[in-house]
């Protein structure tokens, strides 16, 4: 048996390379990001390829390891290439995404460590550091101290989080799940219907109050909606807003929503996934007066501050209502008990074992300290606006001014469908490839959104978008001329 075990031992060691090996493999890698950074102003926004990446199933998973060069090739051809370059700064379409370099260092520690993040007894340390981080956010929108959370996946769990714990603590249980009310407006963010569809709530009255001309909820008609929901013997529970709305950057009244929330007792989330840090920006602090009154917030570190994808927060006032939603002890973690003098993660969140995500934002945060990091989301509200300005004098039609880092605005073309001709010219966009711009419909229009807020968008890349859109706004002018003369 031992010598069978020793052969096993000899095979199974190859997952532990030797020191060379593994200064060799990190040599490759690093060389390969760093090259990556360096060439990341010359490369397109978004490339597309003919099998779009799927060459990597001719690299079958074999028994046999392969060599270092020929994935990282492999990965740059098949993975690196094709679609969106969310690195790039150019990347001015849905909500950009970041990937400072610290967060990759965090990421390699927080691997090559491979703490437990997920409860306090295992990796106090790992623990303390994500509610570090936690605690600043909660300062940052004026939680009190009480005031607690956890780093998600990104917001769309962080919704989840957040609506669960809302049905529990105001106790929607499955006999008034169809008396209960939501209040949302169209201009959520989906996942909040998602969360409503997991949660089990779709059965749950869900009405959309409409919006004003600059997409915020209408507050009047939300009090009115509400008082006639309540004579009318349903169960209002829950108010859902935006600090930031993905469509346009919209944040809607908080302040006034509060007010309404705490006289109808409604759990008061609000969604700050794409819009929560610039809370940091005097220029735009004061949309957010409000948000420390609400119950939960959404926030995405991986949006705001610019880290790699996997990296939300949900952020909780009452941290005894999330912990009632999602706290179980099970009988093989009970010596954990032992050691609870700070809350777990895992007790607040549906993840038990997860990815240490601490370490990449304490790495960059710490690195960098929060002035540069002001100083970014300041610059995105700029470049915004002076975007919003520029293609004004261009002509296109511009919807609401921008409140925080994203706008709408689109062509009305003299021939032809404007629908159509904007449809047309993002495409047009995007097989250039310089920038990448996506669009959006509301009420039946389609507009061209422009969202900024990658940590690598700066002035010379906006410019570079108008420059873009005026050569191809008159390309596809002619076109459209052309086929209307012709038909
Ligand atoms: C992006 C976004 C979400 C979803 O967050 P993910 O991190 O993509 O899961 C939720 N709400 C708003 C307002 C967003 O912009």
């Amino acid at each position: 048996m031992r010598s069978k075990i020793l052969a096993l031992e000899k095979i199974a060691s190859q997952l532990e390379p030797s020191l060379t090996t593994r200064q060799h493999w990190t040599d490759v890698v690093t060389n390969y990001g760093n090259e990556f950074i360096e060439q990341i102003e010359e490369v397109p926004a978004y490339i597309e390829t003919e099998d779009k990446g799927a060459g990597i199933y001719k690299v079958e998973i074999q028994e046999e390891g392969r060599p270092i060069e020929f994935l990282l090739s492999t990965f740059e051809n098949e993975v690196d290439r094709p679609g969106l370059n969310p690195a790039s700064g150019g990347h001015l379409a849905y909500i950009p995404g970041g990937g400072l370099f610290p967060a990759a260092l965090g990421d390699y520690l927080a691997s090559v460590t491979n703490r437990y993040a997920g409860i306090f007894f295992g990796s106090p340390g790992a623990v303390h550091l994500e509610h570090q981080l936690v605690k600043w956010m909660c300062r940052m929108i004026g939680y009190p101290d009480s005031a607690l959370g956890h780093l998600s996946s990104g917001g769309s769990i962080a919704n989840l989080t957040a609506i669960a714990t809302a049905r529990d603590a105001k106790l929607i249980t499955a006999d008034k799940i169809k008396k209960s009310v939501i209040y949302i407006t169209e201009q959520v963010h989906h996942s909040i219907q998602k969360a409503i569809r997991i949660a089990g709530l779709n059965e749950a009255q869900i009405r959309y109050i409409p919006v004003d001309d600059r997409f915020r909820m209408n507050v009047s008609i939300l009090k009115n909606t509400i008082e006639e929901d309540k004579v009318n013997g349903l169960i209002p529970f829950l108010l859902v807003a935006s600090a930031g709305t993905t469509d346009t950057g919209a944040v809607d009244p908080l302040n006034d929503l509060a007010d309404l929330a705490e006289t109808h007792d409604l759990w008061f989330h609000v969604d700050g996934a794409y819009g929560g840090f610039f809370i940091l920006c005097d220029e735009v602090a004061h949309l957010y007066k409000g948000i420390e009154r609400s119950d939960s917030v959404t926030i995405d570190p991986h949006k705001g501050m610019f880290l790699p994808y996997g990296t939300g927060a949900v952020l909780m006032k009452d941290i005894e209502a999330v912990q009632n939603t999602h706290y179980y002890l099970a009988n093989y973690m009970q010596d954990t008990v032992n050691s609870n003098e700070e809350t777990s993660p895992a007790d607040i969140s549906p993840e038990l074992t997860k990815h240490f995500r601490g370490a990449r934002m304490w790495f960059s945060l710490q690195l960098f300290g929060v002035k540069a990091f002001r100083a970014a989301l300041d610059e995105k509200i700029w470049l915004c606006r002076y975007f919003y300005s520029e293609i004004a004098k261009r002509g296109f039609e511009t919807g609401p001014e921008p409140e925080l880092s994203v706008c709408i605005y689109r062509y009305v073309p003299e021939y032809g469908d404007a629908n159509e001709f904007n449809t047309e010219l993002v495409s047009m966009v995007r097989k250039d490839g310089r920038v990448f711009l996506s669009s959006t419909t509301i009420k039946g229009v389609v507009w061209i959104r422009l969202a900024v807020l990658s940590f690598r968008s700066h002035l010379r890349t906006i410019d570079l978008a108008l420059k873009v859109l005026d050569e191809k706004v008159p390309q596809l002018q002619t076109h459209y001329k052309k086929s209307t003369s012709t038909s």
